[in-house]
């Protein structure tokens, strides 16, 4: 027996941790109070470099607190990291999937949800070429990533097809004008590519520099237009 000067408890050996400075090779205080006075002494010195130390003291046993949803978790629905000396991860599994989902998105598309969502606040949520409402894609230039605006499927495939080329699309602009014709009114049916924040992937896999589900590769997926005279049509007379 060895009595623990804190508590004044008489306690068996095994109570008391190891300490090879001592001279029955066993720690000064016994375990329990070790544990308390690491704690306190951690309170106090996160106290003195003015961080707020929130008392956890009232978290329940088989429950962690969640210091991103703030509440007390069951043990069983932390996450867990094996190289943390708790053996626990930083938030619980709901917050780390949301923040998993999150990190997702922001590697995805190079903005948060909330980012979106203030651009398309801030359009109205209509397109940014046409001004049809229902902005469905996220727009980047592709040669640097940067992010455009939100578009509609039509106008986002349209530049695709025009390899995000202004002189190309000049081109077409006086090339329409020089031959006439008006515009055609929007096709029904439109091969649309997945909406923004779908969780459909492409299976082919996606190229550097380019969001394969965001917009097609040039000529993977043409828009269907009412046409004419298409070049089928002309080859058979
Ligand atoms: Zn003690
Ligand atoms: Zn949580
Ligand atoms: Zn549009
Ligand atoms: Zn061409």
């Amino acid at each position: 027996m060895k009595d623990c000067p804190d508590c004044g408890r008489g306690l068996p050996p095994e109570s008391f941790g190891r300490n090879k400075t001592q001279a029955d090779g066993l720690s000064f205080y016994c375990r329990d109070c070790n544990r308390a006075r690491s704690r306190r002494w951690y309170r106090e010195s996160r106290r003195k470099l003015g961080h707020e130390v929130r008392d956890l003291s009232w978290v329940p046993e088989g429950k962690r607190w969640c210091p991103t949803c703030r509440s007390a978790v069951d043990e069983a629905d932390y996450s867990r990291n094996s190289s943390a000396p708790s053996g626990f991860g930083a938030e619980c599994r709901p917050c780390r999937r949301t923040s998993q989902n999150e990190a997702y998105f922001v590697r995805r598309y190079g903005l948060t949800r909330a980012e979106v969502h203030a651009m398309r606040v801030a359009q109205a949520d209509r397109c940014a070429i046409c001004g049809d409402q229902g902005a469905a894609h996220l727009d980047h230039a592709h040669s640097t990533g940067a992010v455009r605006a939100l578009l509609c499927s039509r106008c986002n495939m349209g530049l695709g097809l025009f390899l995000d080329d202004p002189d190309r699309l000049r081109a077409a602009v006086a090339y329409l004008e020089k031959h006439g014709g008006g515009a055609v009114p929007p096709a029904t049916g439109c091969t649309t590519p997945p909406r923004l924040g779908s969780d459909r992937r492409d299976r082919r896999g996606t190229r550097p520099g380019r969001r394969s589900t965001d917009r097609p590769a040039h000529g993977s997926a043409a828009p269907h237009r009412p046409t004419t005279s298409g070049p089928a049509e002309e080859a058979h007379g």
